[in-house]
Parts: structure tokens; C-alpha cells; sequence
């Protein structure tokens, strides 16, 4: 599914994000909504005591008598271009510095009144940034090349080109040679409340001109974003070695649940051991061993001596910590020294996320509208009020199904359920052929990766696209053997090919490729129809990275049937149906409390790791006792802090829950419609404008948690 990190920089906000739940899966880069916003600076940004009050200051306008500007150009102007004026010249103000020169001389130069060299200068910008930021993808993607696709051993050299980010100072470039400015003194910055008021009746050419300023709506300092990204790497290598050698774990009679050898990174492969511990009849205490250990990862009682490391048995319930014996511990243990002390460690957790916090917190004052971490993500990248996702979320979290899907669950295990259910994985489709089987298939029809690129035009018509069509589409994708699992990147100006990177084994492709590439197919057909087919390129894309993974569901979940074999029966897909909304349910509250943690560091800005520790995990507790407890039982369990995105990829969480639902709307309408070609084209087409007009546009309604909950009834009332 969808993490996401931002690019060291880059004017296009690219963000890389992989298809996996894995943050150390393949990333797969494609370029999000460019949509940035600045309101008239009121006044400067409040200086307090803080690190960030530095960069209040170098964000601060210059003083220029505004009042006195906005006159002389009304009076060369008119006045029916008072609002324009008055909107150009803050817009420009909030963000030129001294050093840009004499903004009153440039405002007056370069305000365009006229509205035929407004409509000749945007057609010239367009044509233009298609043009740039294409080529610049391409010298990024080329830099990348021997690093993403599979072209023989690496080279040293090989992470170094991979580091290099061509796109890196183009924003900043562009203010400096004004031409940043001049967008934004003659079209128009909206907020994202303005957007959704006004949006539905916005011509397309409003869009696109929204879209334009957007590219200008922040000027952060190279050194901030540098900042950033060294927090941000800090926490990612943090999180990527912390992992747990399961034989070391002993229970209270010192006895080993788990076998050697097997090293779990925290949260992905403890969470993916418990749930598949179901079918082991010694299973429950094997989960409820790992349930604590997550305890004590988020609560940081863990000990210290035992994040990777085989030298030293631990027993969570108790924790203690001992020696482990010489001849339990695993011939390629790590070289870690073996400390009995049992101390703890030491809320390396929270520092750094109060790292990534103030990090964070450093742009703020470089982005106006959009001031603090949180609306950035919601209100610039999700482009969703947080208010909105948080009723969207509350919606699943509080619905009466829930206590009607845990009976059924409760039935199937025949015990009172209890938090390990919290991953419970049971609803399974039945009657597919076994993965194996799958795989001589897969592995038959795709002996490489070009047996693949051939087959694009009949896996499309498979899929209800129309021949001519199906062919078009194929001609504007090209397939690269993969390094990673597989990833898809697309095309940023016309003429260039999405690319469909793939894994194929020495033996063929296997199943699990083949079903990744056909996920991958989804987003490459979208990436081709929305910068293709999009009416103008300004526009190209998707609203955001839950709308991108939804479409690419669509191609997955209809790979069996491109191999021939026959659809999912009605007992599948109501298992399957099942299995959605019980994972979007146990998400949701993960996400809330990865956003609640970040409200309380922006009311708490000087706390100390360990007073952000005691909130993350009362914030946590406090959720899990209002939505999951009456469920699931374990009162004051803080498990919802578990996840490691909330270390690594800050507020990111909230976009799986709403891709769950996202995906079940547009899956929901085509099925109605029974097009899928047609359809799937006439969305993608659209563009990147608001989700909500995309929405509506799509398929008659806004964003909305029906579509799963109705799936949801349906297959509750079919059982
Ligand atoms: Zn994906």
C-alpha cells in the first residue's frame, strides 16, 4: 500500500511512496497536487523563545508601504482590477526578501492588466514548467536508473548519483529570476477552504491557475529543508534497525516461543508474526508475548540491551534480561555488547520524533497559509480538512457494525476476543488456486520482464479498455526489469514513458510480482490517462496518494481473472469486503493518535522526550479505551503507538484508512457503471483538482465512508 516521504526537496513535492506497507520497500516516485497556499501575512509570525523564532524573523516581509503600491497601480489600472491588485501584490509581499530588490519596482512592471497577455502568459508558463519539470524528472529518474533497475552489480558511484536531486534548487531559481514572483503578483493563491466553497464551479482554467501559483506558494530556505531531511533520515535508520530476535524472547518458565534465527523489525514483522500465529494451536500466547513487547516499545520500558540483539534473552512480562546462553545465539548475530542491566531505552523513540517536530517546525514561518506541520499535511497534501478526515474516521471508528463484524469474529475463533484481534486476519477469500500453482502460471506466461511489456495491450483489453485504446495506453509505458519489488513512475511532460519497474526472477516472474505488477499497471495507466489525456498539464494527476493507490486496487484486485481464471465468488468478496473494514477500523485509530501526538507538540513545543512519551502514550491509551476496548477488551493498552510511520513518516497514517475508503467508492461505482475502460478513463482524465470535486465528478458524491460501510452491511447481512 502507500508510505510516502518527501524528496530531499524538489519544486514538484514529488513524493516517493511504495506500494508496500514496508517503508523499505521499493519507493515508487510520482508527483502529488503542487498545491501550495499563501494568505496576505496580517502580521509577522509571533516571535517566541523557541528555535523556530530565528526563522520567524528571516520570514518576515520587508516593510514596503503596501497600502501606498496598491493605490498607484489602481490608478494606472482601474478599478476593476482592484481585487487582483490587492491579491498580486500580498501574495508577492509575503514572500520577497531584501535581498529580491525593489518590490514596488517590480510589481509595477510586471502586473499584467490586460487580459489577453494574462491568458498568451499562461499558456507560455504552462507549456513551459511542462517542459521543465519533465526533463528534470527525467535527469532524476536517469541518476536513479542503475539504483531502480535491475542493469547488473552496483557501482560504487551508484547511491551517490541516487542522492543527487536536479530539482533541488528549482523553486528557489525560479524566485530568484523573478519568475516565481511574477506568477504569483497575476495569478491567483486560493485556501483550501476557498477551494472548497468555490471549487465545483471553478472552470478548468481556474484549476490549472490554482495549480500554477500553488508551485509558489512556499519558499522554504535550503538549510530548513536540509534540517528536515537529516531528521527525517535520523528517524528512518532508527527505525530500520530496530529489530527483536524472537528465540531470545522467554516466557515466565523461561522457555523459547519462538524459533531461532527469526529477526522481526518492529512494527511490520511482529504485527505480520502475530497474525499469522492464528492457525498455530499454541498461538495466543505467542501473540500475547508480542502484544507486550509492543508495550514496552511504545511505553520505551524495553530494555536497552535487547533491540537487536541475540546475546541477551529477554522476558517482556517481567523484564528481565539475561545472557543468552552460547550456543542459542544466532551465527550472524550482530556485534553488540551484552549489558544485564536491564535499563531502559531511554525515549530514543520521542527524540526523535521531537526531532522531526522541530525540524517541522522550522518551516512553518516559510509557508503562510499552511503554518504548522499538520495543516501542511492535511490541507496541502491531502488537501482534506483535518476535520473532515477526522469525521470520516470517527464515522468507521463508532459504527454499529463494528460490534456486529467482532461477533462474527468472536464465532469463527470461539473465544472472547482480545487486543491481538486488533491484526485478526481470518476473512480470506476461498476456492483461488494455491499460490504455487499460481506461480507456474505467472512464471510460464512471463519468462522476463518483456514478455510483460508484451502482454500490456491484452492484459488492458482484459481489462474493458478498448482495443485502440488498450494500444495507446501500452505505447506510453515502458517495463524495466526491477532491483526492488516493483514500482511505478511516471511521465511529467508529454512524450516521455511512464515506467513500470517489475521483478522477475531468474525462473519467470512469480505470482506475488505479477500481482505487484499489476498494481503497478493501475498506476501507470492512470499516470498516462491524467498527463495524457488531462486537458491541461498544469492539471496532470491525481488529487492525492489515497486516490493513486485506489485506482491501482482496481487493476489488483482483477489479477486473477487476467490469468484466466474465474472471479472471486460472492463468499470471497464478502470476506474480502470483511477483511477491508476491519483492517480501515484498526488503522483509523492509529491514525488519530499519529495526529493527536502532533497537536500536542504544537501546544508543548520545549517538552522534553520523556513528557512526550507520557502524552503519546496517555493520547494512545485514551483512544484505544474510547473505540477499541469495548471491543476488544485490554483497557488503557497503549498498542495504538506502535506503528513506526509515526517515528519515520509523521502524519502520514491517516492516508490508509481514507485509501480503504476511497477506493471502496470508486470500486463501488464501477461496478454500477460496468465499464471499467471507459470509466476507469473518464476519472483519471480528470485531473488534479480537489478530492472532493474529483469525487463528485467521478462518481455523483463526495469523499464519503458509505460505500465501505454499505459493503460492509451487505456482506454482514449475506453471511
Ligand atoms: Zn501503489
Amino acid at each position: 500500500m502507500l508510505p510516502l516521504r518527501p524528496l530531499p526537496s524538489t519544486i514538484l513535492f514529488a513524493l516517493l511512496l511504495a506500494c508496500d506497507a514496508r517503508p523499505a520497500a521499493k519507493p515508487e516516485v510520482r508527483v502529488a497536487a503542487p498545491e501550495v497556499v499563501v494568505t496576505p501575512p496580517a502580521a509577522a509570525a509571533p516571535v517566541v523563545a523557541s528555535p523556530a523564532a530565528a526563522e520567524a524573523e528571516a520570514a518576515a516581509p520587508v516593510a514596503v508601504d503596501l497600502v501606498g503600491l496598491k493605490a498607484g497601480l489602481l490608478r494606472v489600472h482601474g478599478a476593476a482590477q482592484q481585487a487582483r491588485i490587492d491579491r498580486g501584490v500580498d501574495q508577492v509581499a509575503a514572500l520577497w526578501r531584501s535581498e529580491d530588490g525593489d518590490l514596488a519596482a517590480f510589481v509595477t512592471e510586471f502586473f499584467i492588466a490586460d487580459p489577453a497577455v494574462r491568458g498568451a502568459t499562461f499558456a507560455r508558463l504552462m507549456a513551459v514548467f511542462e517542459q521543465v519539470e519533465g526533463h528534470t524528472h527525467e535527469i532524476g529518474r536517469e541518476v536513479r536508473r542503475a539504483s531502480d533497475v535491475d542493469v547488473g552489480p552496483l557501482l560504487s558511484v551508484d547511491p551517490l548519483l541516487a542522492a543527487y536531486d536536479p530539482g533541488a534548487r528549482m523553486i528557489e531559481d525560479l524566485f530568484t529570476t523573478r519568475v516565481g514572483f511574477l506568477v504569483l503578483l497575476n495569478f491567483p493563491l486560493t485556501t483550501l477552504a476557498e477551494r472548497d466553497e468555490h471549487g465545483a464551479s471553478y472552470s478548468r482554467r481556474q484549476w490549472a491557475e490554482l495549480r500554477l501559483a500553488g508551485r509558489f506558494g512556499r519558499r522554504v530556505p535550503g538549510e530548513v529543508r536540509q534540517a528536515v531531511t537529516k531528521a527525517s533520515a535520523e528517524a528512518d535508520r532508527y527505525i530500520s534497525q530496530y529489530n527483536l530476535w524472537m528465540h531470545h524472547l522467554v516466557d515466565a518458565r523461561g522457555e523459547r516461543l519462538f524459533p531461532a534465527g527469526l529477526r522481526l523489525i518492529s512494527h511490520w514483522n511482529l504485527r505480520d508474526e502475530l497474525k499469522g500465529r492464528y492457525g498455530d494451536p499454541e498461538g495466543l500466547a505467542r501473540q500475547r508475548l508480542i502484544i507486550t513487547v509492543m508495550e514496552r516499545i511504545v511505553t520505551q520500558t524495553i530494555p536497552a540491551a535487547v533491540i537487536d540483539n541475540p546475546r541477551v534473552d529477554w522476558n517482556p512480562v517481567a523484564n528481565t534480561v539475561n545472557a543468552a546462553p552460547a550456543d542459542s545465539v544466532e551465527a550472524d548475530a550482530p556485534a553488540r555488547p551484552v549489558t544485564l542491566d536491564g535499563a531502559r531505552e531511554d525515549d530514543v523513540r520521542y527524540a526523535l520524533l521531537l526531532a522531526q517536530f522541530h525540524a517541522a517546525r522550522r518551516e512553518d514561518p516559510h509557508v503562510p497559509a499552511a503554518p504548522t506541520a499538520i495543516a501542511r499535511s492535511f490541507e496541502i497534501g491531502r488537501e482534506l480538512p483535518e476535520a473532515r478526515v477526522q469525521a470520516l474516521l470517527e464515522q468507521v471508528l463508532r459504527s454499529p457494525l463494528v460490534p456486529r463484524v467482532a461477533r462474527v469474529i468472536e464465532g469463527r475463533l470461539g473465544r472472547k476476543l482480545e487486543p491481538v484481534d486488533l491484526w485478526y486476519p481470518g476473512f480470506k477469500a476461498s476456492g483461488a488456486p494455491p499460490e504455487a500453482e499460481l506461480d507456474v502460471r505467472t512464471r510460464a506466461r512471463y519468462p522476463d520482464a518483456e514478455a510483460f511489456a508484451r502482454d500490456l495491450p491484452q492484459l488492458l483489453t482484459g481489462l474493458g479498455f478498448a482495443p485502440a485504446r488498450a494500444r495507446w495506453l501500452a505505447e506510453h509505458i515502458r517495463v524495466d526489469p526491477s532491483r526492488g519489488a516493483g514500482h511505478a513512475l511516471q511521465a511529467v511532460r508529454r512524450g516521455d514513458f511512464a515506467r513500470l519497474r517489475t521483478r522477475v526472477g531468474a525462473g519467470g516472474m512469480d505470482y506475488k510480482g505479477y500481482n505487484i505488477a499489476v498494481h503497478e499497471l493501475g498506476h501507470n495507466v492512470e499516470q498516462v490517462f491524467s498527463l495524457e489525456a488531462v486537458d491541461h498539464t498544469l492539471l496532470a494527476g491525481v488529487p492525492n496518494n489515497a486516490f493513486t493507490e485506489a485506482l491501482a486496487f482496481v487493476f489488483q484486485a482483477r489479477d486473477l481473472e487476467l490469468l484466466g481464471l474465474k472471479r472471486p465468488d460472492a463468499a470471497s468478496e464478502r470476506e474480502r469486503v470483511l477483511n477491508d473494514f476491519w483492517q480501515t477500523w484498526e488503522i483509523a485509530g492509529v491514525a488519530l493518535v499519529d495526529v493527536a501526538a502532533w497537536h500536542w507538540m504544537y501546544a508543548h513545543p520545549e517538552a522534553s522526550p520523556a513528557e512526550l512519551r507520557e502524552a503519546v502514550v496517555g493520547i494512545a491509551r485514551a483512544t484505544w479505551d474510547r473505540y477499541y476496548a469495548p471491543v476488544l477488551g485490554g483497557q488503557g493498552t497503549p498498542l495504538l503507538g506502535i506503528y513506526s510511520h509515526m517515528i519515520s513518516y509523521p502524519l502520514y497514517l491517516s492516508d490508509y484508512p481514507l485509501g480503504h475508503l476511497i477506493a471502496f467508492q470508486i470500486e463501488e461505482h464501477l461496478q454500477k457503471s460496468g465499464k471499467l475502460g471507459a470509466e476507469f478513463e473518464r476519472m483519471a482524465s480528470f485531473g488534479s483538482v480537489t478530492p472532493d470535486v474529483w469525487m463528485t465528478h467521478a462518481t455523483g458524491a463526495p469523499v464519503s465512508a458509505e460505500p465501505l460501510l454499505r459493503a460492509t452491511g451487505a456482506a454482514l447481512a449475506a453471511l
